[in-house]
């Protein structure tokens, strides 16, 4: 087996993200994080079918004393509600859930959030091991503590932050993944690079074809960079009070657009999170450019990037810049006194920024 690449996130609730092929079938680093008795395995329709069973046996070939129970949904966020949180409890007091059992998320973020919400409840606080198999997943959603479900209201609405006490990322998993998944998945690893380090952004474009391959050390490099960046962040700043809040690059553009087409991705004639968030970036570079804070080669640098790794730039046809506009003002990252966007200075250097003018925005919409 390939070496196991670790990540560590510090703080208080500290915990490691461990990244390799095959670990699913590793018991041993399976049953490592857990304390009691019990266990619940939450999954989905579609991970459910590839993975449950052999995570199922590794665990309890590592820990043959272990109760273990699973919880499986219908695939996608349409599920990420308070009824199935409920069901997810029901399904803890069932298997005699006690203070030291542990809720397993294996599945994509839909699962990570679900079932991390459910164990932040579950008598007041219990483990949750983080098992991702989307790269958006390994990336970005179970990494950071962040857990919540969906009212119709909106994304997010009712969550909490409980961070999780180990993350396992087996990159074999990624090989089933639908196409579509994993270059939305890319999109948030490009995120990091346009954030954080422009170098990063330099080896992800010496590596797309092999990301693009889905080629086991690339991947598990990609992740353990991402996670790296997010990490390092997410220990600055655990309740995003501050500068937690530039992984939002490219996501006020992104929101915008998924809300504006009423969240189609997931139906398949919209563009999903990752795309959206791909053409978000773009708008925000090109934002940086209009309003005279960055050049424009590194934006024209980032669009080509995108759509090597096949990902839309442009925003779909028919979308209208003042509905995009209004949908962005009501956007729970606007504040008091104009909008507020990350930008850049340059790739790999961004900042937040507030009262940034309409008009700006506007321009920029209707390029
Ligand atoms: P998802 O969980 O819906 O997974 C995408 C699809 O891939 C689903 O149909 C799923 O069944 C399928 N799938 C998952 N793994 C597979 C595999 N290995 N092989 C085959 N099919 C597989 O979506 P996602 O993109 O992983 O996550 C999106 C969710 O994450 C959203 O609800 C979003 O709000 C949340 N999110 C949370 C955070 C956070 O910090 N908590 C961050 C970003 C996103
Ligand atoms: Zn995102």
């Amino acid at each position: 087996m390939s070496a196991v690449r670790k990540v560590e996130v510090a703080g208080d609730n500290s915990y490691s993200i461990e990244i390799a092929p095959g670990l699913l079938d590793d018991g041993a680093c399976l049953a490592k994080p857990l304390r009691g008795r019990h266990a619940l395995i939450v999954s989905d329709r579609n991970v459910a079918p590839l993975y449950l069973e052999r995570v199922h046996a590794s665990l309890t070939a590592a820990k043959p004393q272990l109760s273990v129970a699973s919880f499986v949904i219908p695939s996608g966020e349409h599920e990420k509600t308070l009824a199935r949180f409920g069901e997810c409890l029901h399904a803890l007091a069932e298997l005699g859930a006690t203070r030291d059992a542990t809720v397993i998320a294996l599945g994509g973020g839909v699962v990570g959030d679900l079932a991390g919400f459910a164990a932040a409840c579950w008598m007041r606080g219990i483990d949750c091991v983080q098992l991702p198999t989307t790269l958006l997943a390994m990336v970005d959603s179970s990494v950071g503590g962040k857990t919540a479900v969906d009212l119709p209201a909106g994304k997010n609405l009712v969550g909490a932050f409980h961070p999780p006490r180990a993350v396992i990322a087996d990159t074999a998993a990624l090989r089933t993944l639908p196409e579509r998944e994993l270059r939305a998945g890319l999109a948030e690893v490009v995120k990091y690079g346009a954030i954080f380090d422009a170098s990063f952004l330099v080896w992800l474009e010496q590596q797309a074809d092999a990301l693009l391959a889905r080629d086991d050390e690339a991947l598990a490099e990609a992740i353990a960079r991402s996670c790296g960046y997010k990490a390092e962040v997410v220990a600055r700043d655990p309740f995003e009070r501050g500068d937690r809040a530039m992984l939002n690059f490219g996501h006020t553009f992104g929101h915008a657009i998924e809300t504006e087409q009423g969240y189609a991705g997931t139906t398949g004639d919209g563009l999903n999170h990752g795309e959206a968030v791909a053409v978000g970036m773009v708008l925000a570079a090109r934002l940086s450019t209009a309003l005279g804070r960055a050049g424009s080669a590194d934006a024209d640098r980032l669009q080509r990037l995108l759509e090597r790794l096949g990902l839309p730039t442009a925003i779909p046809a028919g979308l209208d810049p003042q509905a995009l506009l209004a949908r962005m003002r009501l956007d729970k990252k606007a504040d008091a006194d104009g909008l507020r966007f990350i930008l850049w200075d340059a790739a790999g250097a961004a900042r937040i920024v507030s009262g940034v003018a309409d008009e700006a925005v506007l321009g920029v919409l209707a390029q």
